[in-house]
């Protein structure tokens, strides 16, 4: 069975790693029809919107969609096209496994979290203003909706997956009334559908110390949108960066895969780029479907990809950014030899 799904390739390292991740999912008998369609500074390099209505359509009809890092301009320019994307299509719960991998040495060892990101609210609802020269805000928006049903997300996942517990970390200490809004949720959420699964709270400061100190103690992190963003980059570095952790923004009606890291400009072009996490997404997406559509062979590639890639890392072939020598075409024909 051939399931369709949308593929946005995005800039900068983008096309390089979406071609090496297409190479793998071929090999392995991935069974999926792709729908291509750009976004960001390749769209607009194409002379289109920076997020084309045609890209916007393709996803809403096929409702799953990979993509590669789109490039954000920094303090000027236009709005994410990531959280366009995630506001346009409510993929309120950005989901990312961080776990030590064969044969990338760390100075943990026992690293296994899941980082649940609210995807939609918080600083990210692009309300900035001027009040009056050299004064500025940015609204922080925090609604019981997005705070509750991101909380279920989590725990649903939490009980689905086995996880032993759920921790939200804060600064309801300072701004009581937003990040007060997202505890209350999650603490409702707890007591009143989920008191089996373990929950804990914590002020996002010492959180990020306990973090560093000893990340075996953590399991499932719930929290609001830019505390998600940056914590997950910590996590990334507890594990051996940015090249290893896949993502997956969810809603209720469909979701869209990709990798944590942006578009890492100042390697592009150059075949340096490790593809592994947006081909972990693809991982992700392929068992996803397999769910979604009781689709078994899906369940099977995914399966296959993830032994090759996990006997590449341990065989120690690996890209430099994990200390290997592989560009990022060598590094996805190892894999493909693996399969
Ligand atoms: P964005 O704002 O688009 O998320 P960013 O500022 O977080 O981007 P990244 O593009 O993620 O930055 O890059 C951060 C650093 O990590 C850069 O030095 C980049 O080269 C490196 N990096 C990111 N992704 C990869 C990858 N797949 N392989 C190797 N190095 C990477």
């Amino acid at each position: 069975m051939t399931t369709t799904a949308v593929l946005i390739p995005g800039d900068g390292i983008g096309p390089e790693i979406t071609a090496a991740t297409l190479r793998v999912l071929d090999a392995a008998d991935a069974n999926i029809d792709w729908v291509e369609r750009q976004a960001g500074v390749a769209a607009m390099d194409a002379g289109d919107d920076v997020l084309p209505q045609s890209t916007l359509d393709a996803i809403d009809e096929h409702k799953v969609a990979l993509k590669g890092p789109c490039t954000t301009p920094v303090g000027k320019g236009f709005q994410s096209v990531n959280v366009q994307l995630r506001k346009a299509f409510d993929l309120y719960a950005a989901v990312r496994p961080v776990r030590n991998m064969p044969g990338v040495e760390t100075p943990f060892s026992n690293v296994d979290i899941v980082v649940v990101r609210e995807n939609t609210e918080s600083l990210y609802s692009g309300v900035e203003n001027e009040i009056t020269p050299g004064v500025v805000m940015s609204m922080k928006v925090a609604t019981l909706k997005g705070c509750t049903r991101v909380a279920r997300w989590a725990f649903n996942y939490a009980k689905q997956r086995n996880r032993r517990k759920v921790t939200v970390f804060h600064k309801a200490n300072i701004m009581k009334l937003t990040d007060g809004m997202f505890l209350d949720c999650a603490g409702k959420v707890h007591e009143q559908e989920h008191s089996d699964v373990d929950y804990d709270t914590m002020i996002i400061d010492a959180a990020c110390m306990r973090l560093v100190q000893d990340p075996s103690r953590f399991d499932v992190l719930l929290l609001e949108n830019l505390y998600g963003d940056v914590v997950s980059d910590l996590c990334a570095g507890l594990v051996g960066g940015l090249g290893v952790i896949p993502g997956a923004n969810f809603g209720d009606d469909g979701a869209i895969f990709e990798a944590v890291h942006g578009s890492a400009p100042d390697i592009a072009g150059q075949n340096l780029a490790n593809p592994l996490a947006l081909l972990m997404s693809a991982v992700m997406m392929l068992n996803y479907l397999a769910d979604r559509d009781g689709n078994d062979a899906h369940r099977q590639s995914a399966e296959r990809i993830k032994k090759a890639y996990d006997e590449a890392l341990t065989n120690g072939q690996k890209t430099r950014d994990l200390g290997g020598s592989l560009n990022t075409d060598e590094f996805a024909d190892v894999v493909i030899q693996n399969l």
